[in-house]
């Protein structure tokens, strides 16, 4: 199997609904996004996928958090915007865009000592 990783960022805004700390108020954050893609098989050029492909898409998809108040989004009403949400919600949004290739995994750095990781 062979595996890529692109990487982009989102600078957003968010808050926690119910925590008992200051994150309960709106702060914002430039998140760290990282996301893993396989396949069994290169293709007639050797690779997954073209690089460049995959990080449009993936500047354009995450064009849609970046400068946004997260807890705006309609799934964030339901779910609080944790970094470990939103690793699932970008695997969600993201996933079909990039199949035939299989997302394997989202990892979001809140900082560059903690992240979260969503396997779909
Ligand atoms: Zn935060």
């Amino acid at each position: 199997m062979f595996e890529l990783s692109i990487k982009g960022d989102i600078a957003s805004a968010h808050f926690l609904r119910g925590y008992p700390g200051k994150c309960k108020d709106m702060h914002g954050h430039t998140w760290k996004v990282e996301v893993f893609l396989a396949a069994n098989e290169l293709n007639e050029l050797g690779m997954v996928e073209d690089f460049a492909i995959l990080k449009r898409k993936f500047k354009d998809y995450l064009a849609e958090l970046d400068h946004k108040c997260l807890n705006d989004l309609a799934y964030f009403q339901a779910v609080n915007p944790t970094a470990e949400n939103i690793a699932k919600y970008i695997y969600e949004g993201f996933a079909p865009l990039v199949a035939p290739l299989e997302l394997k995994r989202v990892q979001i750095w809140e900082s560059d000592m903690a992240s979260a990781i969503y396997y779909g």
